[in-house]
């Protein structure tokens, strides 16, 4: 049998963490077993519905490089895959029910309904929901009902006896006893719309859908499904519910714990790889201890039996952890293009950036690399090249057990040995020996000269390498800097 499973996102709201990584398991899980992997579109609630959502769900999975088999844009056997164009179908599938006895017009006003239930809360009875008031209408009385031109819901009949069981494998058998089951849900709403269970049951069977790796929070939807099946004589897929996304409190990832949707990573700067990688290990590993893994690598080993039951927890650092070693990794030609809109963004460089501008992010790149977590910290670690903001405060530049003093020293003599070295044409490494005697000479750590100099040059604590940031900035420019600093420092020690 061959595997067809499907990501069914409903477009109302930007992709997150957790829908990607529904996207991600269903799609690795079709490649690595030979299967097909559609996307569906569940747009069935109009009014929750926006283009933006959409579109996002497009790019979200374009950028990752997720490719579905069917669904929309490239079509398929059992299109559309749009569940708006796909209304007539639900009706007709709806109406089916009616005609075998599985399910009911009911014209119930929303009065009465509302009615009655602030009748069952006032009760406190333990019997809630719709009171299958139309459940056994003569013929006489729908007459009436249509003659009055009311139009009915269709309602399925849920059994009031019995028990439902559905496997997951993953949990097990999961029973529900049907007097639980929501009594009589809708299914082809007034309007003629569909809701989520009748679509979406209609779709997977007629999409030949085999299994359903969804996240848990559908579960309670399971034993309807599974009445649903039955009604209408189906054979339900297999489900695998997958583990809960969780932050690292324990609590359901929400934005409490920082961004979840997929486009702030991508604007912060995350590559896709890494974000593949990253989250297909959230409730998932190969042998317990592989980290590293690519894209054309999951489409081979990813199987369904490595799902953890366990809830995963989403780690903010490892992302960071995992994205710097995927920066690390990627081409510098990559990187270059990578970095340009932040650079162009923040204003450092014109939005047609000029033959000496593009020179710069080359030399930028490499020296950048190994300290961005994410693309964006290009900004923050190239500023001092574009704008330049003098440290006044003299603490800034005294590295831990330094004082002003001996930082001012630190300075003045450093920077002698500095840019004379640079001036002469020195090895980097004999600098930095004599920079690191000086230390040792004024009786201070090796920072206790490298800070000082560091923030005089590039205004930061945090920056590039020295000599990196040098001969971005210029010999001349390095050293009206350390002047000026050194003119701070005086000033400071008066
Ligand atoms: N449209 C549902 C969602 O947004 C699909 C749930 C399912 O996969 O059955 O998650
Ligand atoms: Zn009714």
């Amino acid at each position: 049998m061959e595997v067809r499973v499907r990501y069914a996102p409903s477009p109302t709201g930007l992709q997150h963490i957790g829908g990607v990584r529904t996207a991600l398991f269903n799609y690795f899980f079709a490649r690595s077993s030979g299967g097909r992997f559609i996307l569906r579109v569940e747009d069935t609630d109009r009014e929750r519905y926006s283009d933006e959502s959409l579109d996002d769900l497009y790019q979200t999975l374009d950028w990752l490089g997720i490719k579905w088999d069917e669904g929309p844009v490239v079509g398929g056997p059992c299109g559309p895959y749009i569940q708006s164009e796909r209304f007539e179908l639900y009706r007709k599938y709806a109406e089916q029910l009616v005609r075998d006895g599985k399910a009911y017009y009911c014209y119930c006003s929303p009065e009465r309904l509302e009615k009655l239930r602030a009748e069952q809360v006032a009760s406190k009875s333990e019997y809630q929901g719709y009171d299958r008031h139309c459940a056994d209408l003569t013929d006489e009385e729908r007459a009436e009902y249509e003659r009055q031109g009311i139009k009915p819901v269709i309602r399925l009949k849920v059994p009031t006896e019995g028990k439902t069981t559905f496997h997951d494998i993953l949990m097990g058998d999961i029973t529900r006893r049907n007097r639980d089951v929501s009594p009589d849900p809708i299914l082809l709403k007034s309007d003629g719309f569909p809701t989520y269970h009748l679509a979406n049951v209609i779709d997977d069977h007629l999409m030949g859908i085999t299994h359903i790796m969804r996240a848990q929070e559908w579960i309670p939807s399971g034993p309807l499904h599974i009445l649903l099946y039955e009604a209408f004589g189906w054979e339900p897929p297999v489900y695998c519910h997958l583990p809960m996304v969780m932050g690292k409190d324990g609590q359901k990832l929400s934005k409490r714990h920082g961004s979840t949707s997929l486009r702030d990573f991508r604007e912060k700067g995350y590559l896709p790889e890494a974000i593949i990688n990253y989250v297909t290990l959230v409730g998932w590993s190969l042998d317990g201890s592989t980290e590293f893994f690519s894209k054309e690598e999951l489409e081979k080993c990813f199987r369904i039996e490595n799902i953890h039951k366990a809830p995963g927890v989403f780690d903010y650092k490892k992302l960071d952890w995992f994205n710097g070693y995927y920066i690390r990794a990627c081409e510098n030609s990559r990187l270059e293009e990578l970095v340009l809109p932040y650079l162009v963004k923040a204003g450092f460089i014109g939005e047609n950036p000029s033959e000496d501008e593009l020179e710069l992010v080359r030399k930028l790149v490499p020296a950048a690399k190994e300290r961005m977590k994410v693309l964006s910290d290009i900004v923050p670690l190239s500023a001092f090249i574009f704008v330049d903001e003098p440290v006044v405060d003299a603490a800034v530049y005294c590295a831990k057990g330094s004082d002003a003093d001996n930082t001012l020293s630190a300075l003045e003599k450093g920077s002698e040995i500095l840019l004379s070295g640079l001036k002469e044409g020195r090895e980097y490494g004999k600098i930095e020996e004599d920079l690191s005697s000086l230390a040792a000479g004024l009786g201070v750590k090796v920072n206790g000269v490298f800070q000082p100099l560091r923030v005089a040059i590039t205004n930061s604590t945090v920056s590039l390498p020295l000599f990196d940031s040098i001969s971005l900035l210029g010999l001349e420019e390095t050293e009206k800097r350390i002047n000026r600093a050194i003119g701070i420092l005086e000033a400071k020690n008066e």
